[in-house]
């Protein structure tokens, strides 16, 4: 689960290639960090898998099958959006139970995914809080919360950590790390920040204008930068 295969993917706005065509194969548990300056089309790449937005062209394969056309709710992957898309009127456990209820999902089986991802992120002592009355470490980790209870089979970051202060950062690069470590689901993630992605990822996909730069493991990307792009993005000494 959570083989995701981008074919010649491309996507325009109006006359505006933003991503010419690109291929990328994601393994199954792989975490795949989206790295590059504002504006090179990570967003838009990762709204493109979640089906945010449609493609110009090109096949999205899911686990092997066409997903090209699949509804976002249908594709069995999960978007963490940055802490303040929590409703603000909702405790955490309704926060994290709403896209259950969306989908219809019966009330024991609810309480049964709450309970693990309560668990999981130590979310229990703050469950009947808002999140106005939460920390904004605590208030990310609803939002990934959020995302597990539909038991994913890849979640999709968009820089959820990038209006944390910088302590706490540090703290949720790790809390996350450890996640995938313990469910092993794949999981894209992109951010600006080449700290995170040389600490985070498995493998990294610097992207240019839309277009991949280079794909590689961190060491892969430290030791043998294609160019000074990718080099200056990693830190390299080139
Ligand atoms: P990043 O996330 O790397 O900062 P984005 O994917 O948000 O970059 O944007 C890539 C490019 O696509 C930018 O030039 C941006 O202005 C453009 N873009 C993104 N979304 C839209 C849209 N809905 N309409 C028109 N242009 C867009
Ligand atoms: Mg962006």
């Amino acid at each position: 689960m959570g083989r995701i295969t981008l074919d010649k993917v491309q996507k325009s706005f109006g006359e505006v290639e933003v991503i010419p065509p690109l291929d990328l194969e994601i393994n199954e548990g792989e975490f795949v960090v989206f790295v590059g300056p504002s504006g090179c089309g990570k967003s838009t790449l990762l709204r493109l898998i979640a089906g945010l937005e449609d493609v110009s062209g090109g096949q999205i394969r899911i686990d092997g099958e066409d997903a090209t056309m699949t509804p976002p709710a249908k594709r069995g992957l999960a978007m963490v959006f940055q802490s303040y898309a929590l409703y603000p009127h909702m405790s955490v456990r309704k926060n994290i139970a709403f896209p259950l209820r969306m989908a219809g999902m019966d009330q024991a089986e609810q309480e049964r995914r709450i309970d693990k991802a309560a668990s999981i992120l130590n979310l229990s002592d703050y469950i009947d809080r808002r999140p106005g009355q939460l920390s904004g470490g605590q208030r990310q980790r609803v939002a990934i919360g959020r995302a597990i209870v539909r038991e994913p089979a890849a979640f999709l970051f968009d820089e959820p950590l990038s209006n944390l202060d910088a302590a706490l950062r540090v703290g949720m690069r790790l809390e996350i790390t450890e996640l995938h470590e313990r469910l092993k689901t794949t999981m894209i993630y992109v951010t600006h920040d080449q700290v995170e992605a040389m600490t985070m990822a498995d493998k990294i996909v610097v992207l240019r204008a839309g277009h991949i730069e280079q794909v590689g493991s961190p060491l892969e990307l430290y030791r043998a930068p294609k160019n000074l792009f990718v080099a200056g993005f990693i830190g390299s000494p080139k």
